[in-house]
C-alpha cells in the first residue's frame, strides 16, 4: 500500500567520469518503477551519439540567458566553459503525476535545488578511488587534453562537496549502484515526514 502519491525528486551527482550516466541508465533498466529522466538545457556542443532533446537540448548561449531571465530553470550552473539547467515546467508537471524525478546534475546546481525543495533526496555517486576516476575520463576519449586537465581539477573539488548530500554510494559496479540507488528510493518513500499526514487519516476513528 502506498502512502504517498507525489513523485520523489532525485538528485544525482558525482564527479565527471564518475559513470552517473552509466548507473542511471542501469537504473532505468529495472522494471518495477516509476522513473522518469530531467533531460537538460546545455551549451555545450553536442558529442557523437548524442541525441539533442534526449541527453540534453543543445542551444546556445543567448538562448540559455533568455531561459534564465525568464525563470524557466530550476536550477543552473557553469561547468568547464558551459551552461547546464533543469527546466522547470516538466519537473513539476511530473512529480504531481506521481513520477520520481531524475536529475543527473553537478554540485553547485544541486545545492540550489536543495535549496528551493528541500524534499528531494541528495544522492553523490563517488569512484572507488581517486586513479580510477582520472582512467576513466582519459579513456572517454572525447575530450582534449585540456578539457580532461579541467575536468579532473573540477572533480578534486567535487569530492569534498559529498557531505552536502543524503547518502554516498560508491560506484565499484554499476549493478551494485544502482541497487543501491534504488533500496535508498523505496526507503525514502516509507520516511515518516514524507507520509505521516496520509498515515493519520489511515488509522483515525
Ligand atoms: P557533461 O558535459 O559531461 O555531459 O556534463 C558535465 C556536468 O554537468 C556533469 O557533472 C553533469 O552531471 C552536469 N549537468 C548535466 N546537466 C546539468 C544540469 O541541468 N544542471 C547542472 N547544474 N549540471 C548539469
Amino acid at each position: 500500500m502506498k502512502l504517498n502519491n507525489r513523485g520523489l525528486l532525485i538528485v544525482i551527482s558525482g564527479p565527471s567520469g564518475v559513470g552517473k550516466g552509466t548507473v542511471r541508465k542501469a537504473l532505468f533498466e529495472k522494471t518495477d518503477h516509476n522513473l522518469t529522466y530531467s533531460v537538460s538545457m546545455t551549451t555545450r556542443k553536442i558529442r557523437p551519439g548524442e541525441v539533442d532533446g534526449k541527453d540534453y537540448y543543445f542551444v546556445s548561449k543567448d538562448e540559455f540567458e533568455q531561459k534564465i531571465k525568464d525563470g524557466k530553470l530550476l536550477e543552473h550552473a557553469e561547468f568547464v566553459g558551459n551552461y547546464y539547467g533543469t527546466p522547470l515546467d516538466k519537473v513539476n508537471e511530473q512529480l504531481e503525476q506521481g513520477k520520481e524525478v531524475v536529475l543527473e546534475i553537478e554540485v553547485e546546481g544541486a545545492s540550489q535545488v536543495k535549496a528551493k525543495m528541500p524534499d528531494c533526496v541528495m544522492i553523490f555517486i563517488a569512484p572507488p578511488s581517486k586513479e580510477e576516476l582520472y582512467n576513466r575520463l582519459k579513456a572517454r576519449g572525447t575530450e582534449s587534453e585540456d578539457v580532461i586537465q579541467a575536468r579532473i581539477a573540477k572533480a578534486n573539488r567535487e569530492f569534498k562537496k559529498a557531505c552536502l548530500y543524503d547518502y554516498i554510494v560508491v560506484n565499484d559496479e554499476v549493478s551494485n549502484a544502482a541497487d543501491r540507488i534504488m533500496a535508498i528510493i523505496r526507503a525514502e518513500h516509507a520516511r515518516t515526514t514524507r507520509i505521516l499526514d496520509n498515515y493519520l487519516k489511515l488509522i483515525e476513528d
